[in-house]
């Protein structure tokens, strides 16, 4: 590892990085990797947790693609220097920020959308001019191989290589110093890495998970709203960073949701045969599910197979803030369902557990839409709607609190691996003497007039 991090460095300190069209042409050799590998990708994250090429193309790679094309086309606008106002205190200098690379960065990768989570930090990392070093998640073992092919075969490894491997792997890589670490996964390692971090004084990105709620209020229309919470919360088997965890539903029209959300879970036919369903990715995962399961609570689904790691899209009624599926991020294909009678009461029952990565509201009132915006604290999310608020570059995207710190997608991505260097630029034509020894009284006054500007 430290010859890899010293080649990068070495690389680094090049200045070939520095260079817009090196790194427009490294993006553009990322873009024909993943897409002459298509195959590859396909075959192995089927293998890992049957996820379809539908799925694999529509969540992941479609993402990257427009990823790599955007950064490509605004890499001269974003990596501009940018000129600011000065002021009469500092007359005649100019003033400038140079966004420059922070250096070697570590990006480490979490397992449900295995390439997305990888490639995405990736591209904001070369965009902004930096050498990188990924770590995938080691669960999906063959998504992490082909990962590790591709960018073997595309690109030398003191700018941009895979090291594969689980938790002492990463932890060997956390000893080493970066300039830069971007992390996604779970709170409980996120500490790890911060803490690690530290010790270099490493900034850090940490894209973590929580509770992520879809309030659901009587003015909604139901039909829509569940059937785009349905989508959203089944969508990769509920292994979503931002699923609806929850749902908190008004009383009035609870009996009416639970009908509703069973139907559509029946019309959208989720199964490994109709390719629109994938595996839970792990025995351990599988067995933490299983358990969040009370019969007695089941209101529809509840099947699982062990052997195939399935777990049927469930729905769970009369549950309360203290039933075990509420103690944890859940990260499967349970959806509990929770009352409320009043708006203040539901925000209350939020806001009792830590600020989560997404929230949803199904509402017509605008009144709510307003209140919910106000007094809950979210990283991201979308009314009327689930999960789609993430294809859209232009919001910054990433949790506050537990669920992370910094945000990336689109220019905020290239913000993130970015350090922006101030600088004013002075000629020495005019030097005036009021800063300089000795301070009389009309020095002072006179520097009392020019603050006023
Ligand atoms: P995880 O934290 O178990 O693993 C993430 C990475 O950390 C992996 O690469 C793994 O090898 C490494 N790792 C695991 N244990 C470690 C240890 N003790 N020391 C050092 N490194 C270690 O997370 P996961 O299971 O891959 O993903 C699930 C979690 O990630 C969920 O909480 C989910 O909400 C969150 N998530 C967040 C986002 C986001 O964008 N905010 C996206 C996906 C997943």
């Amino acid at each position: 590892m430290n010859q890899i991090i010293t080649a990068q460095r070495n690389f680094f300190n090049s200045q070939a990085t520095k260079n817009l069209h090196f790194r427009k042409a490294q993006l553009k050799t990322l873009q024909k990797a993943l897409e002459q590998n298509e195959a590859l990708l396909h075959e192995a994250i089927y293998k890992d947790f049957k996820k379809s090429e539908f799925d694999n193309y529509s969540t992941e790679l479609s993402l990257l693609y427009k990823d790599i094309k955007e950064a490509r086309s605004s890499i001269f606008q974003w990596a501009s220097r940018k000129n600011v106002s000065t002021g009469i205190l500092n007359f005649p200098a100019s003033s400038y920020i140079i966004p420059e690379p922070l250096g070697v960065c570590l990006v480490i990768g979490a397992w449900n959308y295995p390439y997305q989570l990888s490639f995405a930090p990736v591209i904001a990392a070369i965009a902004a001019g930096n050498t990188v070093i990924l770590k995938p998640s080691e669960l999906p073992t063959n998504t992490a191989a082909a990962m590790a092919k591709i960018v073997k075969e595309n690109f030398d490894p003191a700018f941009f290589t895979v090291v594969e491997g689980g938790v002492e792997e990463t932890q060997e890589l956390l000893k080493q110093k970066f300039d830069k670490i971007f992390f996604t996964g779970s709170t409980k390692v996120g500490k790890i890495v911060y803490k690690a971090a530290a010790e270099n004084l490493t900034p850090v990105t940490l894209e973590l998970g929580g509770k992520s709620p879809a309030i659901v209020t009587e003015s909604c229309n139901l039909k829509v709203s569940v059937k785009r919470l349905v989508w959203g919360k089944f969508l990769n088997a509920g292994q979503t960073c931002i699923a609806p965890d929850y749902v908190l539903v008004h009383k009035s029209i609870e009996q009416q949701f639970l009908e509703q959300t069973k139907e559509e879970i029946i019309s959208q036919y989720f199964s490994f045969e109709n390719d629109n369903y994938v595996q839970i990715i792990n025995d351990r995962n599988f067995e933490r599910l299983s358990k969040m399961l009370v019969p007695e609570k089941i209101y529809y689904g509840g099947e699982t197979n062990a052997e195939t790691r399935y777990i049927q899209p469930t729905v769970m009624q009369n549950v309360t803030m203290e039933d075990a599926v509420m103690q944890e991020e859940i990260f499967g294909p349970i959806l509990p369902v929770l009352t409320y009678e009043t708006i203040e009461e539901a925000i209350a029952k939020v806001n009792s557990l830590p600020k989560p990565l997404s929230c949803y509201l199904f509402t017509k009132s605008s009144s709510i839409k307003k209140k919910i915006l106000k007094e809950i604290s979210f990283g991201g999310g979308a009314i009327n709607e689930t999960l789609m608020h993430l294809s859209n570059s232009n919001l910054p995207f990433g949790g506050v609190g537990r669920s992370g710190i910094g945000s990336y997608h689109g220019h905020t991505g290239f913000k993130t691996f970015t350090h922006y260097k101030s600088v004013m630029d002075k000629p020495t034509w005019l030097d005036p003497s009021i800063r300089y020894s000795p301070h009389t009284p009309f020095r002072l006054k006179l520097m009392r007039w020019f603050m006023k500007f």
